[in-house]
């Protein structure tokens, strides 16, 4: 069992993490405070501006902050956007150089800031580092179609140009990894960038923003304004929504939040990416190889302490199967280590804050309610930890998929409903309203080919004998529904980070119309 970490030990960590990182003392003044949920203390302040956007506040007194950020971002993307594209990807190569050396610190804050635990926060710098290696490769291949056209002498094409500001909203569970999916495509494809944070993570925004700070020197000549920082709630976000200088805008949070961006971005015709709540599942078939399927389950819903939007929520076990597996899932619930997520051994940190706590606590009683049997939920450690949230991961046996089942509770809850068919199981994977991942645990081609065919898994992500969460950048990700359909990272989706321009040229000397169409004047 790992033990909890006492209240009064953190702020010296974070204090001395921030200085090894860069961050300059004057960005860590001001009247908000940032608590770690390791304790749940205050282990900083930070007021609501920084970086770039604070010294144009300083430089002009009575403008309004946000909007000059704004102004400077978008001047920024009228240089950037004519710098050859290999040459944008050499800043982010920088920036993963950067990355690559901070990496233990920021994993470090990571931790002391969002409470993973430590191979999670090195995972997530990772996942900053590798997206900077597929943006600089992509920095060479942005490409487009040449097509054939019913004209003689004729020629057809697409080119791909820049949007402008890209506008990034994030959340607080994937503190740095967001905004790199997003800023090292936005920034080869010649856009520039403003991210607003999650409130609660904003020193692990400071410090990237530093790490960006230090592959701007190296690259020289970057247009100032660039990657700009907005520190602050949910006004600082809806300033992005609602600016026609922001084209593009990727908000990442819950489904509440999108609700609320996404009528806002439509109503000025504006781009949304949107990244919004999951709820996610796997199927255990009968042929399923039950060793593989206990630790890829016990990974994808306990780890993150199931904040993740990958998290695993609901688990559809044959019948056949359940009594092998479940009682050895139950086991693995009761024995996890829950605690100091910077201890080696710890599987599990805390929530990240007293509501994310009463919210975990108020679906276990719904669930109650409608017939689960709950085993674990309880919270640990408050005699050390006065003001942190660890809990140890609730398994849920239900009769049937309830409305608290069909709704994202962000915390590890897993929900197990048995099934007896395939065509049963699918249906259950597919009746709620988010799409984000899915998989199935089978070793039956014919069971997992139906899975991921047209008939199967609705959701934007679906996997086969691997659990929902921990996605490469390599893919493109995100989900269907209320997940919002945005797509980030890899495969294609720099796309929505450019706009397409279909060409038409006409290297003859006469004037034949599509269609067949005439038109002879004079
Ligand atoms: P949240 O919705 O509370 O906040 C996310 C961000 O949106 C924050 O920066 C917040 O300040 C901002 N925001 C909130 N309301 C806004 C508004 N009206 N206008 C503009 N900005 C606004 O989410 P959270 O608690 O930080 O994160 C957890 C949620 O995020 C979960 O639902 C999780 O599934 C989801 N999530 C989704 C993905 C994905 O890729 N699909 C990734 C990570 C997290």
């Amino acid at each position: 069992m790992a033990s909890f970490p006492r209240t009064g030990e953190i702020a010296a960590q974070v204090k001395a993490v921030l200085e090894r990182l860069g961050v300059s003392p004057e960005r860590l003044s001001g009247p908000n405070a940032a608590r770690s949920p390791l304790t749940g203390e205050v282990v900083a302040h930070w007021g609501a501006l920084s970086g770039a956007a604070a010294d144009l506040a300083e430089a002009n007194p009575g403008a309004d902050p946000t909007e000059a950020a704004i102004g400077r971002a978008h001047a920024a993307f009228l240089q950037w956007r004519s710098v050859p594209a290999p040459r944008r990807g050499e800043l982010v190569r920088l920036l993963g150089e950067e990355l690559r050396a901070a990496k233990v610190d920021l994993a470090a804050l990571v931790t002391l800031e969002a409470g993973k635990i430590a191979s999670e926060g090195a995972g997530e710098v990772q996942e900053m580092i590798d997206i900077c290696d597929f943006a600089t490769g992509l920095s060479r291949q942005l490409h487009g179609l040449t097509i054939v056209t019913e004209r003689p002498d004729h020629r057809m094409m697409e080119t791909w140009h820049p949007m402008g500001v890209v506008g990034v909203i994030s959340a607080f569970n994937f503190p740095v990894a967001v905004w790199s999916w997003n800023a090292a495509l936005a920034l080869v494809c010649g856009n520039a960038v403003v991210w607003k944070p999650s409130e609660k993570t904003p020193l692990t925004a400071l410090a990237v923003d530093a790490i960006f700070s230090r592959a701007t020197a190296r690259f020289g000549g970057v247009p100032e304004g660039l990657s700009t920082l907005l520190l602050g709630g949910r006004e600082a976000g809806e300033a992005l929504v609602d600016d026609p200088r922001v084209p593009v805008v990727s908000a990442t949070g819950s489904t509440a939040m999108g609700r609320a961006v996404a009528p806002r971005i439509a109503r000025r015709f504006g781009r949304a990416i949107l990244e919004l709540g999951g709820n996610n599942a796997a199927i255990v078939c009968p042929s399923a190889d039950l060793d593989l399927t206990l630790r890829a389950v016990a990974f994808a819903a306990m780890g993150t302490a199931g904040q993740r939007c990958t998290s695993l929520r609901r688990l559809f076990v044959h019948e056949s199967v359940y009594d092998a597996l479940v009682p050895r899932l139950h086991q693995a619930y009761g024995s996890v280590p829950v605690g100091d997520p910077r201890e080696l051994g710890t599987l599990v940190g805390p929530l990240i804050d007293e509501n994310a706590y009463t919210a975990m606590q108020s679906a276990l009683e719904d669930a109650r309610a409608a017939g689960g049997l709950v085993s674990g939920g309880e919270r640990l450690g408050a005699e050390d930890a006065l003001d942190a949230y660890y809990v140890r991961p609730a398994l849920v046996e239900m009769p049937f998929q309830a409305d608290c089942v069909a709704a994202e509770t962000f915390a590890p809850i897993l929900y197990v409903i048995r099934y007896s068919n395939l065509d049963e199981a699918i249906g259950l994977n597919n009746a709620v309203p988010q799409g984000l991942a899915s998989s199935i645990f089978t070793t039956d081609l014919r069971e997992a080919e139906r899975f991921l065919s047209a008939t199967g898994s609705d959701c934007g992500i679906a996997n086969v004998n691997i659990g929902p969460s921990g996605a490469e950048i390599g893919g493109a990700f995100g989900g269907e529904k209320e997940t919002g359909g945005g797509r980030e990272a890899g495969s294609d989706s720099w796309k929505a980070y450019m706009r397409r321009a279909t060409n038409t040229i006409n290297y003859g000397s006469t004037l034949p119309l599509a269609q067949g169409v005439t038109f002879e004047v004079g």
